[in-house]
């Protein structure tokens, strides 16, 4: 089979590298583009099993707003998101709510928490 090409900008810091990946028979044979070793890993990690921190909000009660935001505390696998983001529509949590205080322990089973990004009196 041909060696396939893949072209994919690296997220990981602001330099956005230009990435260039080798494949062939979905093995990757090189990387080449980056400026360090982080935008290969990236690039191995996106072809292969691509991850990402979410963001997002969850109802919240007693509060002067009616949404708390949550962040992830580490990557789900991107294609989990939306189940995620279903989940979370589904869950309300009263204040007060301090930043970084757990509101989701190991979401679905993924093994990251949903924590909250504010604290909300
Ligand atoms: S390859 Fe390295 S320097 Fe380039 S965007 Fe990625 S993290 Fe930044």
């Amino acid at each position: 089979m041909a060696i396939e090409t893949k072209c994919l900008s690296c997220i990981v810091c602001p330099l956005s590298c230009r990435l260039r990946a080798e494949i062939k028979d979905g093995k990757i044979l090189s990387v080449s583009g980056n400026s360090c070793p982080r935008g290969e890993m990236y690039a191995r990690n996106e072809l292969t099993a691509p991850r990402r921190v979410f963001t997002s909000t969850v109802k919240i009660k007693n509060a002067f707003l009616p949404l708390l935001p949550v962040v992830s505390d580490g990557s789900l696998p991107k294609g989990k998101i939306l189940d995620c983001a279903l989940f979370l529509r589904s869950i309300e949590v009263s204040a007060p709510v301090r930043a970084g205080h757990v509101i989701v322990p190991d979401i679905l089973g993924l093994g990251v928490n949903i924590v909250a990004s504010r604290s909300m009196d």
